[in-house]
């Protein structure tokens, strides 16, 4: 039995499934999930001491590579002085200063500790300031855009647009959810018949505006020129979730790349390089809502961990070389184009998009632009082919419906050592007949 074996049965004995978040446990590519001993740059090591090229970068976060030296260095310099306080530090304050100045759109923010609990803060937010501060109870979400695992976000569409969600786990009472509307993405049809009919009681759209968890999905521009321009007329906040978008489409977001300037931004992940870092902004007249100034509640004991932002600024500050997004970029596509060259070689139906360091992989003949057109892609191809990337050293999402990143430290020999595997890879499906791959539930 091999040593990720052994970890994986000890860890469900005490773990529910074995890990710590449902998409780590393989569960939808079968197989058994490579316990991480040690990371560097572009590579990752497992507990059998097999090296892998990591296209997950922790789910996003970690953008300049693993332990980056400038990143350790002001982690080290950050824990000798103190590990928490749970009281203000000058290093909030820059970081706030630092995300301020990269998306303009916010004039103050607030840093929190987790994605799910920024977006979970920036709906409260969003209920309580909308109508003037009367405060509004509908949130209009998209179904296959994730937002965290907050009890009013878990929400599935129901039969027929325009009915109101359905909670998406249990434990989750339709109570709840009913003021969440689930809408197509892209479909800015929907959303308009959704103001016309709410208008009046929607608090707010939340979007993720490069869709990034059912797998890589592009907004349209004119989706969210429509969306921007629904909201102003109706009074409702315009939400975007950047999680994952923000610093890794562009520095600046999403946002930045689309031109729109929205009146709420969740962030996470690249913020915090790696630690628990996440926050949500706005427009003052929006924040100024928020305790202790405003009567909406959010509060947490290790809000801006020191330790945690020293990680958050360094990251920050790498970014911001120049060339950073434009070499980011480069490789990225450069990625995805031989990915595609390898399977149109070998004849397998694939093809494959890439925004800034984040890029998607499709067993299908066109790019989805919707959950239902990501769902009908080939998921046992899929699964058949992470199985045979990652006996070659490849570590991709293990999920036909993630998204990819790629990071600063993946430089031509790591990419073109992916691009050869991809080649052996593809071959081999179309030798077994594509579509045979390990798929258990
Ligand atoms: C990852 C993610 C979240 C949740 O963040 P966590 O830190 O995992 O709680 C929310 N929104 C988006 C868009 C994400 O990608």
């Amino acid at each position: 039995m091999s040593r990720n074996e052994q970890f994986f049965e000890r860890a469900q004995r005490s773990i529910p499934g074995g890990v710590n978040s449902p998409v780590r446990a393989f569960r939808s590519v079968g197989g058994t999930p490579r316990f991480i001993a040690r990371a560097q740059g572009p590579h990752f090591w497992d507990a059998d001491g097999k090296r892998y090229i990591d296209y997950i970068g922790s789910w996003g976060p970690m953008i300049v590579g693993h332990t980056h030296p400038d990143v350790v260095a002001a982690m080290q310099a950050a824990i000798a002085n103190g590990i928490s306080f749970g009281a203000p530090t000058e290093a909030e304050v820059e970081m706030a200063e630092t995300l301020l100045a990269l998306a303009p759109s916010m004039q103050q923010v607030r840093l929190v500790s987790s994605g799910t609990e920024a977006a979970m803060s920036a709906i409260r937010l969003a209920r309580g300031a909308a109508g003037d501060g009367k405060g509004r109870r509908r949130i209009v979400k998209f179904e296959g855009c994730y937002h965290g695992h907050a009890d009013s976000l878990l929400v599935k569409a129901g039969s027929g647009a325009l009915t109101f969600g359905h909670p998406s786990s249990a434990g989750v009472p339709a109570e709840i959810t009913q003021h969440t509307i689930v809408l197509d993405y892209n479909d800015a049809q929907q959303l308009e018949d959704a103001f016309k009919r709410h208008g009046d009681d929607i608090a707010g759209v939340i979007v993720e505006p490069v869709a990034g968890n059912m797998n890589l999905v592009r907004a349209a521009p004119e989706f969210l020129r429509s969306m921007r321009a629904l909201c102003t007329r109706h009074g409702a906040l315009l939400i975007f979730d950047e999680v994952m978008s923000g610093f890794r489409v562009a520095l600046g977001g999403a946002q930045a790349l689309y031109g729109i300037d929205p009146d709420l931004t969740v962030l996470g992940k690249v913020i915090g390089g790696g630690m628990p870092v996440a926050a949500f902004g706005g427009k003052r007249a929006v924040m100024k809502h928020l305790a202790p100034l405003g009567p909406v509640y959010q509060a947490g004991t290790l809000s801006g961990n020191p330790v945690a932002v020293a990680c958050g600024l360094a990251t920050l500050r790498l970014i911001q070389q120049p060339g950073f997004y434009e070499r980011l970029g480069a490789q990225t596509a450069k990625l995805v184009q031989g990915l595609a060259d390898a399977a149109r070689a070998a004849g397998v139906p694939f093809c494959a998009d890439a925004v800034g360091g984040m890029f998607g992989l499709y067993f299908a003949a066109t790019v989805p632009t919707c959950y239902a057109q990501v769902m009908a892609t080939d998921k046992a191809r899929f699964n058949a082919f992470f199985h045979a990337m990652l006996d070659r050293g490849v570590y991709l999402a293990p999920s036909a419906f993630e998204a990819g990143f790629v990071s600063a430290a993946h430089d031509d020999a790591v990419i073109d050592a992916t691009v050869a595997a991809a080649y052996a890879a593809f071959r081999g499906l179309r030798n077994s007949g594509g579509g045979a791959g390990t798929n258990q539930p």
